[in-house]
């Protein structure tokens, strides 16, 4: 039995083979299934393409396509939602590299590009994903307000006579009475 494809997955580069065919591209392939790259919006599932690697004098140069494969929920109706995503990768390692430009030339005689990946993956996962684009978000959710209902309450009494009046006519009839009298 064989570990089969474990060389091409890991993405370590070893740096002294690599500069003994200096000048050459070494591709590198990424089948690469990472458990972390995640935020709040997506999480990356996979990471699939080829990276060129070149040493260059003092430098190492990572040139590639990766395709992320991700999964997250939509924006519109929260359902899962997954796509994927192309990124171009175009990153230099050096000694003393430029914060935010260029990576630091690895200390010892391996290359991890998971990092770098992890870093770019981060910057490019969506924001805001969409299950497709003629999501109309959720189903409406229905609480009808029924305003007919205690419109004419009151109309059975429209017509009904004031008990106060009553009394008020019994006054009035004394009265009436005290003028004819
Ligand atoms: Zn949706």
């Amino acid at each position: 039995m064989s570990k089969d494809n474990s060389a091409s997955t890991d993405l370590v580069i070893d740096i002294p083979s690599l500069f003994r065919n200096a000048g050459s591209f070494e591709p590198v392939e990424c089948q690469w299934s990472p458990s972390e790259i995640v935020t709040s919006y997506s999480s990356a599932k996979a990471l699939v393409g080829v990276l060129n690697v070149e040493a260059l004098t003092e430098k190492i140069t990572v040139s590639g396509s990766i395709d992320i494969h991700w999964i997250g929920p939509c924006r519109r109706c929260l359902e899962e939602a997954k796509g994927i995503t192309q990124i171009f990768i175009q990153e230099i390692f050096e000694h003393n590299a430029a914060e935010g430009e260029t990576f630091e030339f690895p200390s010892g005689e391996k290359l991890d590009l998971k990092p770098m990946l992890t870093e770019q993956t981060l910057l490019s996962l969506p924001l805001a994903p969409l299950c497709s684009d003629t999501c109309e978000g959720p189903i409406d959710t229905e609480f009808p307000i029924d305003i007919s209902q205690n419109q004419t309450s009151d109309s059975k009494q429209i017509n009904k006579k004031d008990p106060r009046w009553e009394a008020l006519d019994v006054l009035k009839f004394d009265d009436d009475q005290d003028h004819s009298a």
